[in-house]
């Protein structure tokens, strides 16, 4: 098989996150199949001294090796089996740890496209149906060991039933067995490759309707949208589209189902037959006394698990190629290339705090869309100053800051840091120069703590003198142990529920507890109204100290008192100035909307 084959790179891939798991596969899959024919062929053997020369020394013997052996295997396939389950459980714990940290570290554009989340879907919901994917080839390639063990176990008592038929005569007999033997396996090996082809597309359409059928459940069971719910009975429509998706689930597994019924009938009949060619073959040799009515058993078994290994055989690929578009599914999710992480250029810290930041051209599309976030924006400056960014919901704003953060590149121009384009940064030292608190900030259903110090340990100071500047320090006290409380009670039935504007508290305090040295406030205040916002953006700017800070918001009185003012219209940045100097300028955006918004202030 090509290097480049799917299954053998997944299969790489799982060998390398547990090394020990195949060989231990391998050695108890040996002693699982050992014991049945160990004990078929001391049966026989017994049998055949019982039925002929009766040997008392013999037959105890053999009885004491059938005892001894018996235990022997017993004990070591049990050892085998509990180390192999352990291993079962670290692969698998491995896989998972792989696949999630996959997820984490997409590319920010990456994890917000459709197409990627679909294919993330799509990998999850087939690995619930049958556990295609990875899951199946893992299961088939411990289906080939197992088979394997057991043809070369058969193939020892074999070599003794051929030298014994050929030596009484009737090769002609054993021709017409192996040919019909042959033919049959072989209708058996295409019949299962043609069958299981289709049964893999009927099974890509399962898990479609499941994905529809999940994300439903998740909108039912996620409590923040229970007041809408209820407020606005959507509960009966929820419930239609539930089991609208729900039929559509049931027609697709019912067809997998029916499918397989009918698919197993020819399979069914086939071996049975051969069972029945089998029987008669070895009991007409048994008849003219090739060899002992005791050895029947052992004949049979050998010739059944000959015929079952090789149909086994088959259909384990058959099963491999069918699931081989599962495993490319698999693989193509983490071939998904990290665009960010290419930089290497190290960000050389400022003592002076001094950054320049440089947006030279720079346009925008998100992924997907048709239309330019932002165009052709040229803009400068050096923080140290105060910077606003103002302008409409939509204006750009937003997404000026993901750029500068590196949660997108630029589709055009470029953005420079100190006079380097910013995608030569190392990406996690570059992150490490902002702390922003965007207006969908995000809690976890952790600590306070570990909400606060996020990806670092905590350090209690730290964490409650950041609090303290962002105001918690009231609400603090009254929880019931202190920055140890748990967050919401998604995890944890004890946890606090917190109002909005003491969430945005410890967001904010996330942002200081980061120290880093440029702070942005991406609207975290939206939900307030708009003296309060004011309230909260001066007071920041006592909190940030030295830091270099960026604040945003639609509403312009907010960030008056700002050195500097970038006024964003319809992507592009069309004044920047001070205040004063902006709304001196009767015919600028910043005038019109100044005006606009007055009434809010004037009251
Ligand atoms: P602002 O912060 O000024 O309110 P944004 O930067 O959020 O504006 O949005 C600018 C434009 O980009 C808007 O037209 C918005 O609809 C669009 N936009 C924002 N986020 C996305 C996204 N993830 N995918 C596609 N379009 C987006």
């Amino acid at each position: 098989m090509h290097k480049d084959n799917p299954n053998i790179r997944a299969l790489k891939l799982l060998h390398s996150l547990c090394p020990s798991y195949f060989p231990l596969m391998a050695a108890k899959s040996f002693f699982d199949k050992l014991s049945p024919y160990f004990n078929l062929y001391l049966s026989a053997e017994l049998v055949n001294e019982i039925a002929g020369a009766k040997d008392k020394t013999k037959l105890l013997t053999l009885v004491l090796i059938t005892v001894l052996g018996n235990f022997v295997i017993a004990v070591l396939g049990g050892l085998l089996n509990r180390i192999f389950a352990h291993k079962e459980i670290r692969l698998y714990q491995r896989e998972a740890a792989f696949n999630n940290k996959k997820t984490l570290t997409l590319d920010y554009s990456d994890l917000e496209n459709p197409e990627i989340r679909q294919l993330r879907r799509q990998i999850t919901e087939s690995a619930r149906i049958d556990y295609h994917g990875q899951q199946l080839l893992l299961m088939s390639v411990g289906r080939l060991i197992n088979i394997t063990i057991s043809a070369i176990l058969a193939l020892f008592l074999g070599v003794e039933m051929f030298v014994l038929m050929f030596s009484s005569g009737f090769s002609w007999f054993i021709i017409v067995l192996a040919v019909a033997l042959a033919a049959l396996v072989s209708f058996n090996v295409w019949y299962s490759f043609k069958s299981k082809d289709k049964i893999g597309r009927v099974s890509r359409n399962v898990s479609q309707t499941m994905i529809d059928e999940n994300r439903i459940d998740e909108a039912i069971d996620c409590y923040n949208m229970g007041k809408d719910v209820r407020l606005y009975r959507q509960d009966k429509l929820i419930m239609n589209i539930k089991n609208y998706a729900f039929d559509l689930h049931k027609k697709a597994f019912r067809t997998m189902g029916s499918k397989r019924f009918v698919i197993g009938i020819p399979l069914t009949i086939t071996e049975m037959v051969l069972k029945a060619i089998i029987y008669v073959f070895v009991c007409a040799y048994s008849l003219v006394g090739a060899f002992g009515v005791g050895s029947i058993i052992k004949y049979v078994g050998f010739i059944e698990t000959l015929t079952g290994c090789i149909t086994s055989y088959f259909s384990v690929f058959a099963d491999i190629k069918y699931n081989t578009p599962f495993v490319k599914d698999y693989l193509a999710y983490f071939d998904i290339p990290q665009k960010m992480y290419q930089g290497s250029s190290r960000v050389e810290k400022c003592l002076d705090n001094e950054y320049y930041i440089e947006f030279k051209n720079v346009s925008f599309k998100y992924p997907g869309s048709d239309s330019y976030a932002l165009e052709h924006v040229n803009f400068k400056f050096k923080i140290g100053e105060r910077l606003a960014i103002v302008g409409m919901n939509g204006s750009g704003k937003t997404t000026f800051i993901k750029l500068l953060c590196r949660l997108y590149d630029p589709t055009e121009g470029e953005i420079l840091l100190n006079g380097v384009n910013i995608k030569k940064y190392d990406y996690n030292e570059y992150l490490a120069v902002f702390s922003v608190v965007f207006q969908d900030y995000k809690l976890f259903s952790f600590s306070i703590a570990e909400n606060v110090a996020a990806g670092s340990r905590p350090d209690k100071g730290n964490v409650i003198e950041a609090l303290e500047k962002s105001g918690f320090t009231q609400r603090l006290s009254e929880m019931p142990e202190g920055i140890s409380t748990c967050l919401y009670k998604d995890f944890d039935c004890s946890g606090v529920e917190i109002s909005g504007g003491e969430a945005q508290k410890i967001a904010i305090a996330r942002a200081l507890y980061k120290d880093s040295p440029f702070i942005i406030l991406d609207e975290p205040t939206a939900a307030l109204d708009p003296i309060a916002e004011y309230e909260i953006y001066s007071r920041f700017n006592d909190i940030v100290g030295d830091k270099n800070a960026i604040y945003i918001s639609h509403r312009l009185a907010s960030c008056r008192f700002c050195d500097r003012i970038a006024v964003f219209d319809h992507g592009r940045v069309i004044q920047t100035g001070s205040h004063n100097e902006l709304v001196a300028d009767k015919s600028g955006k910043y005038f019109e909307l100044w005006h606009a918004q007055a009434q809010y202030y004037n009251n």
